[in-house]
């Protein structure tokens, strides 16, 4: 079973984790703010109060131990960039990474990001292919 760390416990990154963890996976959380830690604890395997630009924390964490980790800090866009390049130095070999608009999109590129997601713009597209599909009530 893959190992996955989610960095950034948002709305988009808790999905992500607990999602994650309901499917059998094992499961490393880490966010920066101690109630977003507690409030994953009891679903996930790990879940570690830490900032992640700090990587001797994502070393003790374990951080280099995941299959895949995801990057889901949102609005610091900073911060965002340089945890995506510590983990991706670190030697995880996936790494996925929220980008908040384009030019982020290619940054991340740029730097070795090996997934690039846009939630809410993959999420629109998906539900206007379900809407025209016609399928609507059926979920
Ligand atoms: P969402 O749309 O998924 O709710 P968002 O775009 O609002 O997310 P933020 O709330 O800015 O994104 O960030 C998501 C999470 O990332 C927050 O819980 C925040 O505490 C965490 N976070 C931000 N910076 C760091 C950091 N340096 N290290 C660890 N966690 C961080």
């Amino acid at each position: 079973m893959k190992q996955f760390a989610v960095i950034g416990l948002g709305r988009f990154g808790s999905s992500v984790a607990t999602a994650l963890a309901r499917m059998g996976c094992q499961v490393l959380a880490i966010d920066s703010d101690a109630e977003k830690v507690e409030a994953i604890m009891d679903e996930v395997t790990h879940a570690i109060q830490a900032d992640a630009r700090d990587e001797e924390a994502l070393k003790a964490a374990g951080i280099r131990n995941v299959d895949v980790a995801i990057v889901a800090i949102g609005e610091n866009v900073e911060a965002n960039i340089l945890v995506t390049l510590i983990v991706k130095e670190l030697g995880v070999k996936c790494v996925v990474a929220k980008a908040l608009n384009d030019l982020h999109a290619k940054v991340l590129a740029k730097i070795g990001a090996d997934k690039i997601v846009f939630p809410e713009r993959d999420m629109g597209v998906r539900v206007a292919r379900t809407l025209a599909a016609g399928n609507v009530l059926e979920h």
